[in-house]
């Protein structure tokens, strides 16, 4: 059809009525919106609601940052994209690979693909690894485009980005990288953006740090979704096509004593079946490991010895607090995995525990407050919320975080 393009296997208008905003409140679980709405601290996300709609999605699976962001801005799962974790275990080179880079997505981003059209794409992320996924295939020069992190904002270039001097800009310096300023800087950013640059499509993507250190109903906790609050008004003002969603929920992950809970998983299959017949993978490991101390709720194991697998799989599923485990074709099909990013068994743990590697390869001294993590099926509900009608064809079907663009798109787009 003239003015629609198809984008891995999805179509989209060409043409947009108005600005559509996705935003990914990372690590946001429903009950943080649910009682910051309760404590009438969030009146604009009331009105959403009102008028759109609020329902549950589901995560991509893992549960974790990267695979969802870029689930998000590709619409599709990894299987389709690629990025599945922060790492991945290369079995040809026997090296464990970081996942953000470029060179590893699959597939076109949404805003590749609409930038080309002649769309004009912003897109702010508050850690700086995953800018380079999100901006992949976009081009600077020709001022339809821009992509920045809060972390790295002060390096920002017309050339890398888009744009510079962007604290002077925004009239805020660098936050921390754990701060809710983080945060709030994304959010300011996009509010001076859709006025000043006036973008087709923008993404806006925060960081866990609040959600990962507190719980639901904690002032702090309340306090950011508050400040959400105040820029979602904002950015309401051109009566945009909104969604705001998640890429994963929060689980409290401690024992009553406050330590961490955790299954050493490396260690148990080291006791059980000799060193080097399993290797333990984290996805979730990464530069930025200070908050969760790399402990999740999903693991990817590699068996040297195919024989043992199935002996393997059934001792991983006798472990208490281990919630599901799949050989890798069954884990595939199940969650939409690239094969070759994933172990040969996958296995992810209950709603109040997490999965670690060794436990000597584990540094929780950055743990300051009891653990909170994702990763699994537990952490896979996120919110949904539209400031539309649902577009949704089939009720009743599960819809996806990474359908935001899709939808919001879809009810911006310009019937031809
Ligand atoms: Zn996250």
């Amino acid at each position: 059809m003239i003015g629609n393009i198809n984008i891995n296997n999805k179509n989209y208008p060409t043409k947009l009525k108005k600005n559509v905003i996705v935003i990914c409140l990372d690590g946001s679980q429903k009950e943080y919106f649910d009682i910051a709405l309760e404590k009438n601290l969030m009146p604009n996300l009331k009105k959403f609601i009102m008028s759109g709609s609020f329902q549950l999605a589901h995560s991509a699976i893992p549960s974790f940052t990267n695979p969802n962001n870029i689930s998000i801005v590709t619409g599709q799962p990894s299987s389709i994209h690629g990025i599945c974790g922060n790492f991945f275990f290369d079995p040809d080179s026997k090296k464990e690979v970081m996942m953000n880079d470029p060179q590893y997505l699959r597939a076109p981003t949404i805003f590749e693909k609409l930038y080309k059209e002649g769309l004009k794409i912003a897109c702010v992320t508050a850690k700086d690894k995953l800018r380079t996924l999100l901006g992949n295939g976009l081009n600077y020069e020709d001022k339809r485009a821009i992509c920045f992190s809060a972390e790295k904002s002060n390096e920002s270039s017309i050339s890398n980005n888009g744009i510079s001097n962007v604290n002077k800009w925004l009239q805020r310096g660098v936050p921390d990288v754990y701060s809710q300023e983080l945060s709030e800087f994304v959010m300011a950013a996009g509010v001076k953006l859709l006025k000043d640059f006036e973008p087709d499509i923008m993404y806006l993507s925060t960081t866990d740090f609040i959600q990962h250190k507190y719980e639901p109903g904690h002032p702090q906790a309340n306090k950011f979704y508050e400040m959400f609050d105040y820029y979602l008004g904002l950015l309401s003002v051109n009566k945009s096509s909104i969604v705001v969603t998640a890429d994963h929920g929060m689980k409290s992950k401690s024992k009553d004593d406050g330590s961490p809970n955790a299954i050493y998983l490396q260690d148990i299959l080291d006791q059980k079946f000799g060193d080097n017949s399993a290797r333990v993978i984290l996805p979730i490991t990464d530069p930025y490991v200070v908050h969760h101390g790399a402990l999740g709720s999903y693991a990817n194991i590699y068996i040297s010895e195919v024989s043992k697998i199935q002996l393997i799989i059934d001792t991983i599923k006798n472990i208490q607090g281990i919630d599901v485990v799949f050989n890798k074709n069954d884990a595939c099909k199940k969650f939409y995995l690239p094969p070759d990013r994933t172990g040969d068994i996958v296995c992810m743990s209950d709603e109040n525990m997490t999965i670690g590697s060794s436990l000597e390869k584990h540094d929780l001294s950055g743990l300051n407050e009891p653990l909170r993590s994702h990763g699994g099926l537990f952490e896979r509900e996120v919110p949904f919320i539209t400031n539309f009608k649902e577009l949704r064809p089939r009720i009743g079907e599960q819809i996806y975080n990474y359908e935001a663009f899709y939808y919001a798109i879809n009810n911006a787009g310009e019937i031809l």
